[in-house]
């Protein structure tokens, strides 16, 4: 599943090329990756015909499009769910399921291909609603956002690439918390965009057991652990995200490579980085955890 360095990645390869671009065509090829819209499909072409991007904004693992300060077109990218950027003409990318086509300002003729494999993701034209602090609405450097924010999203938290994460009032939420601090990692409700590729690694860097209860944690040592996970998420982005599955790609139809540099998720079987213990992986959650049980101690 994409979390936000993988998100990102998608967010500014579309914001490179299309803010202020024109929709001139869609062609819908399965409907089902516009269940989200629940007006239908007719409904769906009839509103974005005509209309221009007017930025391309990301909060945790949400992507839109504002269409105006009321309207936007918002991606859900699901587990496998990709918007290619191609030239018009391209060849056809298997599991195309919508096309947006649009003129830049330029005058060049781009496609954007919604393609998604087990169709879990999909398109959709929401209402643009206020930020409950009143701050712009998600990450957007290219292009300034207003603050309102889809109503499908206005309750995920700010992630932590965000210029108005608070990181004092997040820590301090963190504390107030009785579950594992993998869990309250993993609250978007809380703060956005860790998954459970990078809630692993930061967990790991900091040298925290999954389970630790959050409230037994120091207020310095969580404070620590949002700066790693910010590193990160950091790193992750420079490196175009983690292609763990095969089923993320960039616009460009590119697989990221921060696979190679991860010492927890997925490294199963293989020493530790830091101190050789064999790194395990557990049932979790329905998903696993990663970790070190040698640096990573369930401390009493
Ligand atoms: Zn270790």
């Amino acid at each position: 599943m994409p979390e936000l360095p993988e998100v990102e990645t998608v967010r500014a390869g579309l914001a490179s090329k299309i803010i202020g671009s024109r929709v001139v065509d869609i062609s819908i090829s399965d409907a089902r990756s516009l269940k989200r819209h629940v007006l239908g499909p007719k409904h769906f072409v009839d509103e974005l015909l005509g209309q221009s991007f007017l930025a391309v904004v990301r909060r945790g693992k949400f992507l839109w499009l504002p269409l105006s300060d009321s309207r936007a077109l918002v991606g859900h990218l699901g587990m496998s769910g990709q918007m290619l950027l191609r030239d018009k003409g391209h060849d056809p990318d298997p599991q195309t399921r919508v096309v947006i086509s649009v003129e830049s300002q330029s005058g060049q003729l781009l496609e954007v291909r919604f393609v998604d494999q087990r169709i879990f993701g999909s398109l959709a034209i929401e209402d643009l609603v206020p930020t409950s602090d009143r701050a712009p609405g998600g990450f957007s450097p290219e292009s300034p956002v207003s603050s309102s924010i889809p109503s499908v999203v206005a309750h995920i938290a700010r992630d932590l690439l965000d210029a108005n994460f608070n990181i004092d009032s997040v820590a301090t939420k963190m504390q107030a918390r009785a579950s594992g601090i993998k869990r309250v990692l993993l609250d978007q409700n809380l703060l956005s965009g860790i998954g459970n590729i990078y809630a692993d690694e930061s967990l790991w860097l900091a040298r925290l057991h999954y389970d630790q209860p959050a409230n037994s944690i120091t207020r310095e040592k969580l404070t620590e652990l949002i700066v790693i996970a910010t590193g990160v998420l950091e790193r992750a982005v420079i490196q175009g995200g983690t292609s763990f599955d095969e089923q993320y790609k960039n616009v460009n139809g590119e697989s990221g490579y921060f696979s190679q540099s991860l010492n927890a998720y997925g490294q199963a079987g293989k020493p530790c980085p830091r101190c050789g213990t064999e790194i395990k992986r557990i049932a979790w959650a329905n998903r696993g955890s990663h970790f070190c049980s040698t640096c990573q101690r369930l401390a009493t």
